[in-house]
């Protein structure tokens, strides 16, 4: 095993030196930090990845194929936002290793989120219940076989994410996009063209936050992403649900409580803001990567004036529909062999036809809960 490890480790620093700068071509950086990471990053991700131990097949030792890339779905394509769409501004927060039932009502903000908007209470990640797989899914909208991201670490020889992902069709659209990213290996999902603004703030969600403190509360129509990765850090050291897990859930929501805030002082407020809460999988004893339950099951939380309110979705919620919710959101169209559907019922203004399919229980009374502001 210890062989194993550091072959994988060696290998690893040697891609990054070989090809280090095929992948930087493809990553546009939104800070004056070097694009290649440091030998010590990669080495702690490479462990990361090793120490996933029901990651399943581990591709990188498999035998390297050539790729021969598939047929983009958005060549020749012109889009456009309509006018009709119900958010201008989406932000969505992927809290890393966030279990959907560690969420109690002591994280108040969490917890409000989801009293006071739209609660999706079966919210599934992919069988591969790993960050980079998961992510894959979350931004592109299609499962594993069709984005091609098998592997959970930062190799810059792969190359990145082969399905369009959302941010790179809200920039077509002319939106602005961003992604403020607590692990390198997040670089992956810069596809061509895709987010504008890559920054990597460092594992803490405080730093995340204030880093992205401008654009979220100046930043114009358009994709935030951010993602905390506090939680699976003490998952992996501690065991989930263990007592620092818990208190990285609630050091989670409280940089969650400073996004909203934030948000709240817009020019615009929150009227035309989508904030969507959720997580790229679970976790059980030190680690995840399973197709079991507590793996895949995730939070899934859409808050805001663009989102419906004291809504619970009790329907499967599959986090490649997360990808189509805020593109739907958006105005913008879905990506062309997308296979995630938008939740509809998440949305403020759906439209009558989006109306009529909602399956989902509305609760009768307010709360006495302060709404979001319109
Ligand atoms: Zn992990």
């Amino acid at each position: 095993m210890r062989i194993c490890l550091l072959t994988r480790l060696l290998l690893v620093m040697c891609l990054l030196t070989l090809s280090g700068t095929g992948l930087q071509a493809q990553v546009h950086e939104g800070d004056a930090r070097p694009a290649v990471a440091s030998a010590a990053i990669v080495a702690r991700e490479a462990a990361d990845d090793a120490s996933h131990a029901n990651a399943g097949v581990d591709l990188f030792e498999a035998p390297l194929v050539p790729f021969v890339p598939p047929p983009d779905p958005l060549a020749g394509m012109h889009i456009a936002s309509s006018p009709e769409r119900s958010a201008d501004f989406v932000v969505l927060i992927s809290i890393d290793g966030l279990r959907a039932d560690a969420v109690t009502p002591a994280n108040h903000t969490l917890a409000r989120l989801r009293n006071e908007g739209t609660w999706a209470t079966d919210a599934m990640t992919i069988h591969r219940s790993t960050t980079l797989p998961s992510h894959a899914s979350m931004v592109t909208g299609v499962d594993l076989p069709v984005h091609g991201m098998a592997w959970n670490a930062y190799r810059p020889s792969q190359g990145v994410v082969r399905f369009p992902t959302m941010f790179r069709v809200a920039r077509m659209a002319g939106l602005a996009t961003t992604m403020v990213v607590g692990k390198n290996k997040l670089r992956h999902l810069v596809d061509e063209g895709g987010a504008e603004n890559f920054i990597i703030a460092g594992r803490g969600c405080d730093q995340i936050v204030s880093r992205a403190s401008t654009v979220l509360r100046t930043g114009g129509p358009g994709i935030v992403f951010l993602h905390f990765a506090d939680t699976d850090q003490a998952g992996h050291r501690h065991g989930w649900m263990s007592q620092p897990y818990l208190a990285a859930v609630e050091h989670a929501d409280q940089c969650t409580e400073r996004v909203v805030d934030t948000l709240s002082h817009r020019a615009g407020g929150l009227a035309r803001v989508l904030l969507i809460v959720t997580s790229d999988h679970g976790g059980h004893r030190r680690s995840h990567g399973s197709a079991s339950e507590v793996d895949r099951h995730i939070p899934w939380y859409a808050w805001g004036g663009a989102a419906a309110r004291d809504t619970r979705v009790t329907r499967r919620v599959n986090t490649q529909d997360t990808a189509s919710t805020i593109l739907s959101a958006l105005g913008l169209p879905q990506t062309p062999g997308i296979e995630g559907r938008p939740v509809v019922e998440a949305l403020h203004e759906s439209g009558s036809a989006a109306l009529a399919e909602r399956t989902t229980r509305r609760r009768g009374a307010r709360t006495a809960r302060a709404a979001p502001q319109h």
